[in-house]
C-alpha cells in the first residue's frame, strides 16, 4: 500500500480521539476498581502514514502496533528519531521473522513454536529480549490465527526456554460478533488460560485483548493491553 501525505486530511483530530480513548480506558479501569496503570493503550497505526503516528506521539503516545511487516519497517525507519515502542500484532510468515526480530520490541501474535524459535535466533543475545505473547484462537474459528487453547501450556513451557524471547502473556482476537456475551466469554477464557499459566509457575503479566469496539468488555475481563486502531486514527481504507 502506498503511504502518502495526501491522505493527511482529518488527522488533526488524532490527538483529541486519543485523549478520548485514554479517558475512556481510565474510566473503565476505575469502574472495575483497577489501578490507572494496570492497562496500557497500544495505538494500532496500520495503513496510516508516519505523519499520523507523529500526531499521536506528540501528545504522549509511545506504543504503536503494526500488522504488515514491509509497511511497518518503512515507517519505523522514517520515525527512528522518536522514542517509540513498536508492537507487531499481525500474522507472522516464517520468512519475515528476521525483520520482525530486528525492528520490533514486542510481538503479540506467536502461534507456533517454530516461529518463536526463529524469532529468538534472529533476535540475538546482544539486544534486550523480544517481549512476546502467544496468540490464542479461543473462539475456535477455522480461518483464525492463533494456537488451540489446549496447546497453550505446552507452547508456553517451550517458549520460556528460548534465550532471546521473554514470554509476557496471551493475546486474542475474538470472533467478530455483535453478541457482547460471546465476546465477554472469549475474553474470560483467555484470562482463565493466563491464570492457569501463572498457577503452573510461568511468570506472565500480560493479557493483550480488546480493540476499538470491545475495549470496555476487555477491561472488565482483565485486559492489560488494549489495541486501538479506528478509535484513534479513524476508519481505514480497505487494504
Ligand atoms: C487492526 C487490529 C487492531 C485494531 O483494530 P480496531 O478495530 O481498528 O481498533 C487490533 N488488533 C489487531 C490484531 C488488529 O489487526
Amino acid at each position: 500500500m502506498e503511504i502518502s501525505n495526501s491522505t493527511l486530511q482529518g488527522f488533526e483530530s488524532i490527538p483529541s480521539r486519543l485523549m478520548e480513548c485514554q479517558n475512556r480506558l481510565e474510566k473503565n479501569l476505575a469502574i472495575h476498581g483497577r489501578d490507572k496503570e494496570s492497562a496500557q493503550l497500544i495505538a494500532v497505526s496500520k495503513t496510516f502514514p508516519p505523519a499520523a503516528i507523529e500526531q499521536a506521539y506528540q501528545v504522549g503516545q509511545q506504543a504503536f502496533g503494526e500488522n504488515y511487516v514491509q509497511e511497518a519497517v518503512e515507517k519505523i525507519q522514517s520515525l527512528k528519531a522518536l522514542n517509540i515502542q513498536w508492537h507487531f500484532i499481525g500474522p507472522i510468515q516464517s520468512n519475515k521473522t528476521l525483520l520482525i526480530a530486528e525492528h520490533f520490541d514486542w510481538v503479540h501474535s506467536i502461534s507456533r513454536l517454530k516461529i518463536a524459535q526463529r524469532l529468538s535466533d534472529a533476535r540475538g543475545s546482544d539486544r534486550l529480549p523480544l517481549q512476546v505473547c502467544l496468540q490464542v484462537n479461543v473462539s475456535g474459528e477455522l480461518s483464525k490465527e492463533g494456537c488451540n487453547p489446549r496447546e497453550v501450556k505446552a507452547l508456553a513451557e517451550q517458549i520460556i526456554k528460548l534465550p532471546n524471547l521473554k514470554l509476557r502473556g496471551l493475546m486474542t482476537i475474538p470472533e467478530a460478533t455483535t453478541d457482547s456475551e460471546k465476546t465477554k466469554s472469549s475474553f474470560a477464557q483467555l484470562r482463565s488460560l493466563h491464570d492457569d499459566l501463572k498457577a503452573a509457575g510461568i511468570p506472565v503479566d500480560t493479557l493483550s485483548m480488546g480493540m476499538s469496539d470491545d475495549m470496555d468488555i476487555a477491561i472488565a475481563e482483565g485486559s492489560t493491553m488494549v489495541r486501538i486502531g479506528r478509535g484513534i486514527f479513524g476508519e481505514r481504507a480497505r487494504r
